[in-house]
């Protein structure tokens, strides 16, 4: 593994720098992004996003995420250096990187990471990936002490990512370093209400009723421990909406008193994709990397072609049923 130092001294030297992320970007691998991004060019670095995906909608508020316009999905010629953040293995990268002749800066917090950069630091005691981006840019001189427009935006960006991967810092990642982040982005004019806003009070009616329909097709299996949504493809042609993020559907089955685990599994072009959360011991990482995905101890995936919504739910369980025994 790399320093954070040696990987500043990497950056600082180069003369065009691309960044991405994983498939799917959810709140923390977005906000990392863009606040590395934002802060390169703070400090005068040609740098730029690197996205097969495009960003969701509610993300969009976030300076720069527009660079996300689906054309460019590899690095630029004479790109020196490809940062991808929040992605631990190279497969689930949301850039053609095959080609690229340059070096990889592999930063992550996932504890399934593959180390395929050149480069890497993998911090897995980090709530979110941009806690360690927090500490690069302040290696590479940005030190958020001081009200201004720029360090409001990169804050805005990493105030994001903490608030989305520790469930509006609730979760058992969080630490006092979590804490410490927050407060001081905080002091530099942070709009924690704004964020919020911006990210959950934002949804469209035909979302609150994908989540209704959600709702009522949920079960209780496996002794009431594991609640399941599964969602058709047919419910999005139904409400006329993208399917996009459902990670707060999938919270609704954590509510329920006794369950250990929630999962959520949706149809998918290929086959299906799934989703698991655990409330306290049960670590779905472990569940679902015997089926190929990956993710952390309370918040895992799997991405499972040529299985349709009742194979993928049966081999779910199967697994799960070993872990509650
Ligand atoms: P989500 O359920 O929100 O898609 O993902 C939860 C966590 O699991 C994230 O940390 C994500 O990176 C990881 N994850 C999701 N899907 C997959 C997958 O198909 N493969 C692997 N290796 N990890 C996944
Ligand atoms: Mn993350």
């Amino acid at each position: 593994m790399n320093t954070l130092q040696e990987i500043s001294k990497v950056l600082l030297s180069s003369k065009k720098i691309g960044i991405t992320y994983h498939v799917s970007p959810d709140g923390d691998a977005v906000g990392s992004a863009l606040a590395l991004l934002n802060g390169l060019k703070f400090l005068n670095k040609d740098a730029y996003l690197i996205s097969k995906d495009i960003i969701s909608e509610n993300l969009q508020f976030l300076k720069s995420s527009s660079e996300a316009n689906g054309k460019v999905i590899k690095p630029l010629s004479e790109t020196d250096v490809v940062v991808v953040v929040d992605c631990g293995n190279f497969e689930r990268i949301s850039a053609e990187l095959k080609e690229f002749k340059g070096s990889i800066i592999n930063i992550d917090h996932h504890i399934s990471n593959d180390k395929y950069g050149k480069f890497n630091y993998v911090d897995i005691n980090a709530a979110a990936t941009a806690e360690i981006v927090f500490e690069l840019l302040n290696i590479m001189g940005i030190n958020f002490d001081k009200v201004n427009e720029d360090l409001y935006e990169i804050g805005t960006c990493l105030y994001t990512s903490l608030v989305t991967d520790t469930g509006g810092f609730r979760h058992s990642n969080v630490t006092s370093r979590t804490h410490k982040i927050a407060s001081k982005l905080k002091e530099i004019g942070v709009n924690n209400t704004y964020i919020y806003q911006s990210l959950f009070d934002n949804n469209s009616f035909e979302k609150i009723r994908l989540i209704g329909k959600s709702i009522n097709n949920m079960e209780l299996l496996l002794d009431r421990k594991v609640s399941l949504i599964k969602i058709p493809k047919s419910y999005g042609e139904e409400l006329n909406i993208e399917i996009g993020d459902t990670s707060d559907i999938i919270s609704f089955g954590l509510q329920i008193k006794g369950v250990e685990v929630s999962v959520l599994i949706k149809e998918t072009e290929n086959g299906s994709k799934a989703s698991l959360r655990s409330k306290n011991e049960i670590d779905v990482r472990k569940i679902a990397e015997k089926l190929g995905g990956g993710g952390h101890v309370k918040a895992a995936g799997i991405t499972m072609n040529g299985l349709n919504l009742e194979e993928a739910k049966d081999k779910i369980l199967e697994q799960i049923e070993k872990e509650l025994l």
